[in-house]
Order: C-alpha cells, then structure tokens, then sequence
C-alpha cells in the first residue's frame, strides 16, 4: 500500500480513510490529538502541564505529542521498585526526557516507606494504582502544576466503563470525562489521548523511533475485557472510537459527586477517616513500623 504522497505506507485506517507512510503519520497523529484537545477542552497552552510517563509506548507518544503541539509540560515517573521492570522503565522515560529535552521529575515510592513488591499479590494492581494517584497528585500540587495529564486511551476507557457498569459502580462512570477540574487539594486531570488508539500510538513511537519499553510488569493481569473489545473492533470498525465518545457524554452528564474530607494522618483528600495511601503505608511501610 502507499500513502497519498507516494511512499510505502506504515499506517492504515478504515475508521479515518487514510494510508500514511513514515514522514505523513506522525503529521496526521498531531492533528488528530490536537483536534481532540480543542474539541473537548482537555488542555490549555496557558497551563503548566506534569505529563505522566511510565515508560510504556502510550506515555511517550503523549509526551512527544504535548511538546510537538507547544503545551508547557514537564515529564513525571513513579519508580514503584517492581524489579527489572521499573529499571527498565526508568532508563526508557530518561531517555525520553533526553530525546524531547524535556524536564523529568522522579519520585521513588521506597522514600514513602514501601515498594509494590511488598505489597501482597491478589492486591498489587489496586495498591499501585492508589500509590500513583496519591503521589502524582501531591507532587504536581506541591510544585506549581495546573493539572495533571496521563495516557488513557480509548481501549483503557471502554475498559473501566465495562467492568465498573458490571460491578454496579455507577458513580465511577463520572470520572471518564476527558478532564476533571481542580478542587480542594486536588489537581486538575486531563486525558488528551483518550480517543486514541494503542496502535496509533504504537504506530507514532516507532515511526520516530522514540524511547519506550516494551518490558510488560509482571503483575499486568490477564485483561479478558480488552481482547474482547479488539474482537469487536475486528468485526466493527471504529467500535471503540464511537463507544468511548459515548462514554464521554454519558459522563459529562453525570454530576461529578466529591465528598470532600481529608485525611486524619496525612490531610490529603479521602473518602473515608484515613486515606487509602496511608493505609497502604501502615499496613506494609513505615507507618507500621512506627507504631
Ligand atoms: Fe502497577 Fe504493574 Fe499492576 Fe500496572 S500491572 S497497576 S504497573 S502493578
Ligand atoms: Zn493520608
């Protein structure tokens, strides 16, 4: 196949009707993340952005996206201390950071009294995911951020919205907006990837060439819901792009509901007395041991 200027294409889209070769991808990926933005107001260029980088190939296409499109961003990792993988994904976002010359911020979650290899098994994921709100939160409201960006997209979206509507968590479905506005102590977040799809920006990272790891953490579960959502994007092209536009609506017009109290230990912002990273902390860090 060829792109429209001639050369051999990387890159074919029923859903957009193109076929682009190395040189006119990365163009048309810029173009429809900047479209995104704009329509659903996820960013603004007056914002001083802390983009979350893991390592993974999603992250650093946003990155790279963010400082193509001209918006004020520095770079963020959490080394969660999960072995040869997080080594391998701090070398990855250093790289990046050297590539994009963009600035890098690193927090090593053993400072905060554990790592989320302490943590038991059946637990890991949903202790990992507490660690990486809490502290991206903290450290971008300490250091002067307007909001905080991460690299959903739209497979993880339709994802959440599956398994959260099976679980009857209907209130979480109000957290799938592309931003969620700052409050209290918490920071703005913004989703700019999140009608993108894992292969565009599979498709952007190894154009270029750009850093990523494609070490998978060894705690990554068995995601059933995502084969079955790449199944039915084989059978109905566009699925996940329609469905998670969807979503996005449904979400917006739920009333985002914040039960605002802080945290008797730490005073961040919890649902309940003690906040869920500091009960983390008590039951495998620090805090356990000082008491
Ligand atoms: Fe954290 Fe690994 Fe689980 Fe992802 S798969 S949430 S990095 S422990
Ligand atoms: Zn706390």
């Amino acid at each position: 196949m060829r792109c429209r200027c001639g050369k051999k294409a990387v890159f074919h889209s029923k859903v957009y009707r193109v076929t682009l070769c190395d040189e006119c991808y990365p163009k048309f990926y810029l173009e429809i993340v900047k479209r995104s933005i704009k329509r659903y107001n996820i960013l603004k260029k007056s914002e001083k952005i802390l983009t979350c980088v893991s390592g993974g190939k999603d992250s650093c296409a946003m990155a790279y996206a963010l400082k193509e499109l001209n918006y004020d961003i520095e770079l963020f990792h959490i080394d969660l201390g999960i072995g040869e993988y997080s080594r391998e994904s701090f070398r990855s976002v250093e790289e990046l950071s050297e590539v994009l010359d963009l600035n890098l911020n690193v927090l090593k979650l053993k400072d905060y009294g554990f790592t989320i290899e302490d943590v038991e098994r059946r637990k890991v994921c949903s202790a990992c995911g507490i660690a990486k709100r809490y502290l991206m939160n903290l450290f971008a409201r300490e250091n002067g951020f307007d909001v905080i960006a991460t690299a959903h997209t739209s497979e993880d979206i339709v994802n959440f919205f599956i398994k959260n509507m099976l679980s009857g968590n209907i209130e979480y479905i109000s957290k799938l907006r592309p931003r969620i506005e700052s409050f209290d102590r918490f920071v703005a977040k913004a989703k700019p990837l999140f009608e993108r799809t894992e292969k565009e920006n599979a498709t952007l990272v190894l154009t270029l060439n750009l850093p990523f790891t494609q070490i998978e953490c060894p705690h990554a579960p068995q995601d059933v819901w995502k084969e079955i959502i790449y199944d039915v994007e084989l059978k109905r092209r566009g699925f996940k792009q329609n469905f998670v536009r969807a979503i996005v609506k449904l979400a917006e017009n739920l009333k985002l509901d914040w039960k605002v109290k802080h945290c008797k230990i730490c005073g961040e912002i919890s649902n309940t007395d003690i906040c869920s990273f500091c009960k983390l902390r008590s039951t495998y860090g620090v805090l356990s041991n000082q008491s």
